[in-house]
């Protein structure tokens, strides 16, 4: 028999021994998502039994994050924007700082007069940036490409629970491959490559660096892989003048900047997230005037 009070002490003990950084937040956590409830209930009723099927969740979930697995991966979701998404292993678990650029491209949206601006995400993902965008500019229009298909069927899922599927187009490929042969240039594109270093992964956490999924997190060229691609191939799918809104990784600005002035790219504003670090980047293509920045 295996009562709350236990699960928790138990659990926050092994977890512990594990060197988890919060055995005990993530002991609870495991436990209510597996009940269902919420923190308070764990409290207000400590001599609950868990059931066996239960029970044998708890073994197996505390024993995969004893391992470091994420935590968002065990429970099949993640709070983004205030919203909840579906996440697997198949995608990126997202970042609270990814929400900084949501807000960039929220404000250069309105700054527009486009009646239906066409937006590009690529390497959505979970698809995050492209629902939250939908969601809140209700006349975007956004395009969301990815790499994986099985991302991109959980983007969809995220965008059919969150009711703006009819607003976002998915198509499959790497970086803009997907957009060739196509029209009607964007009014905006932003992206959150991958951006960690291959040869820097030993500085990542473990649980990052072994579940995570590789082609989200790690870019050749001192991870400014996916950032060339994306200087190089963005201006001719997007309107003269229209901003390119990138997330960056902690120190990058300075090597992503230089990269971009190769491509005739200048930086027109930088945003810092809420730990105080220079997070996106905007940029605006060759001479043209600042239309949008
Ligand atoms: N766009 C998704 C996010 O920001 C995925 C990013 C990625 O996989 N690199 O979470």
């Amino acid at each position: 028999m295996l009562t709350v009070r236990e699960a928790v002490r138990r659990g926050t003990s092994y977890l512990g021994r594990r060197k988890l950084r919060e055995p005990r937040l993530d002991a609870e956590l495991i436990l209510f998502s597996i009940l269902e409830k919420d923190r308070a209930y764990l409290l207000t009723h400590p001599e609950h039994v868990l059931s066996s099927s239960q029970r044998k969740k708890w073994a197996r979930w505390l024993r995969k994050r004893g391992d470091a697995y994420p935590l968002q991966y065990l429970v099949g979701k993640q709070e983004f924007y205030k919203r909840d998404f579906a996440v697997g292993p198949e995608v990126l678990i997202p970042r609270p700082e990814t929400e900084v650029l949501v807000d960039v491209c929220l404000d250069l949206l309105e700054t527009m007069a486009v009646g239906k601006p066409r937006v590009l995400d690529v390497g959505t993902g979970s698809g995050v940036i492209a629902v939250t965008l939908a969601r809140e500019n209700k006349s975007a229009l956004v395009t969301a490409t990815d790499i994986s298909s099985r991302a991109l069927s959980l983007a969809r899922q995220n965008a059919v629970f969150h009711k703006c599927e009819k607003q976002i187009e998915f198509l499959e490929g790497s970086g803009m491959e997907p957009l060739k042969a196509r029209g009607e240039p964007f009014d905006l594109v932003v992206s959150n490559p991958p951006y960690v270093g291959v040869c820097t992964q030993h500085l990542v956490d473990k649980s990052v660096s072994m579940y995570e999924p590789r082609e989200a997190v790690f870019a050749r060229n001192n991870g400014l892989e996916m950032y060339e691609a994306l200087f190089k191939e963005c201006p001719r799918f997007m309107k003269p003048g229209a901003p390119l809104v990138l997330e960056i990784g902690a120190g990058a600005k300075r090597q992503v900047c230089q990269e971009a002035r190769i491509w005739a790219w200048r930086e027109s504003s930088v945003k810092k997230d809420l730990a105080g670090i220079d997070r996106c980047l905007v940029f605006a293509h060759g001479n043209q005037e600042r239309r949008y920045s």
